[in-house]
C-alpha cells in the first residue's frame, strides 16, 4: 500500500491529511467572510458582587452567527483561527467591538469595565499594543476600563518579555487578568515569576468551582494564592446558591455565572442594563 512507498507518497495519499488541509481552508474562508459579512457578535456575561448584587463589569464572548440564525460557540473557532494565522484580524475585531461598547457606555456615564479574551498568540504579534493605544485613544476609553483576559501568560515568551509586554499595556491603560487560572500551570515557581507582573485578577478556573461545597481543595488554594500576591478574585462558572454562599463566606465576592446569567446578546444585556439604577452598578 502506500504507506510502505516512502515518506511523501505517505502524506500526499494520505486521504485524511486531504480532508484536513480541506477543512482548514474552509475554515479560513469562512472566518474571512464572517467578518467580512460581519457575522461575528460579542455577547455579553454580567460579573456579579454577590454581597450587594451589584453589576461590576461584564466579559464579551465571541459568537459567530450561523446561517440559520444561531450562534456558535468559540472554543474551536479560537483555536481553528490561531491555527490557520487569521487569530489577529478576529481579535482585532473583538476589540474594536468592545471598545465601541465601552464608549458608549462611558458617553452615558456608565463606568462599568469590559472584559475581552485574548490570545497570547494575538498579544505576541508586534503591533498589537500600538493597535491597543490607538483604538483607546480613538475612543476615549478610560484607562482601566479595558480588561484584557489571558489564560496564559506562559505562552507570551519567558519572564522578561511577558514583563515588558504586560508593562507596556499597563502603560497604555489596558488591565489584565489571569483567565482559568489554576489550570496549565506547571509550577510553583511561575507563581513567583507573575506577582511581579502588572496583573489586577485572577478569574479562578469553573472546574474548581463546580466542585464546591462538597470538595474545596482547589478553591482555598486558589484564594489563598490571589491573598498572598494581593490580587482580587472573580469565581467563574458559578452555578447554584451553595457555591456561592461558600465562596460569600471565604470572603470571594465577585462572580459571573448561569446563577446569575448566561452570555447575553449585546441587544438584550443593554435592555437589561438601561433597567438597572446607578446605585446597582459598579
Ligand atoms: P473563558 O474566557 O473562560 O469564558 C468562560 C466560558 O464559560 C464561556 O464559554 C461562558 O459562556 C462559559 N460560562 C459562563 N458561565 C458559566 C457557568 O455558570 N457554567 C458553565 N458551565 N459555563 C459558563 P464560551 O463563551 O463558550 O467561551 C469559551 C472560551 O472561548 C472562553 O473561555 C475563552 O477562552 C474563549 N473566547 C471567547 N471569546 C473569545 C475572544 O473574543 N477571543 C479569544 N481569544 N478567546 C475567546
Ligand atoms: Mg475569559
Ligand atoms: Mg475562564
Ligand atoms: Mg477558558
Amino acid at each position: 500500500s502506500a504507506r510502505h512507498q516512502g515518506k511523501n507518497q505517505i502524506l500526499f495519499f494520505d486521504p485524511q491529511l486531504t480532508e484536513r488541509a480541506q477543512r482548514r481552508l474552509t475554515q479560513e474562508h469562512d472566518i474571512l467572510q464572517g467578518l467580512e459579512q460581519e457575522q461575528f457578535a460579542l455577547f455579553l456575561q454580567p460579573q456579579i458582587d454577590m454581597a450587594s448584587g451589584k453589576l461590576v463589569g461584564a466579559e464579551a464572548l465571541l459568537r459567530m452567527r450561523q446561517p440559520d440564525g444561531s450562534y456558535s460557540l468559540p472554543e474551536e473557532l479560537i483555536a481553528n483561527a490561531e491555527e490557520i494565522g487569521v487569530i489577529g484580524a478576529l481579535g482585532r475585531w473583538a476589540l474594536e467591538e468592545a471598545c465601541r461598547v465601552l464608549a458608549g457606555w462611558q458617553k452615558r456615564g456608565i463606568p462599568l469595565p469590559l472584559n475581552v479574551n485574548i490570545s497570547a498568540l494575538q498579544l505576541r504579534e508586534s503591533g498589537t499594543v500600538w493597535h491597543l493605544q490607538e483604538l483607546l485613544e480613538r475612543h476615549r476609553i478610560r484607562p482601566g476600563s479595558l480588561v484584557l483576559e489571558l489564560t496564559e501568560t506562559a505562552q507570551i515568551g519567558d519572564a522578561a518579555q511577558a514583563k515588558s509586554l504586560l508593562g507596556a499595556l499597563q502603560e497604555a491603560g489596558v488591565a489584565v487578568a489571569l483567565d482559568d487560572f489554576g489550570t496549565g500551570y506547571a509550577n510553583l515557581s511561575y507563581l513567583h515569576q507573575f506577582r511581579s507582573l502588572p496583573i489586577s485578577k485572577l478569574k479562578m478556573d469553573r472546574s474548581f468551582v463546580s466542585m464546591l461545597p462538597d470538595d474545596d481543595t482547589m478553591v482555598r488554594i486558589v484564594a489563598a494564592i490571589a491573598e498572598i500576591t494581593d490580587l482580587g478574585v472573580i469565581a467563574e462558572g458559578v452555578e447554584t446558591e451553595a457555591q456561592r454562599d461558600w465562596l460569600l463566606a471565604r470572603g470571594i465576592t465577585i462572580g459571573q455565572g448561569y446563577l446569575f446569567d448566561g452570555p447575553l446578546s449585546l441587544a438584550d444585556f443593554e435592555k437589561w442594563l438601561a433597567t438597572l439604577s446607578p446605585s446597582e452598578v459598579c
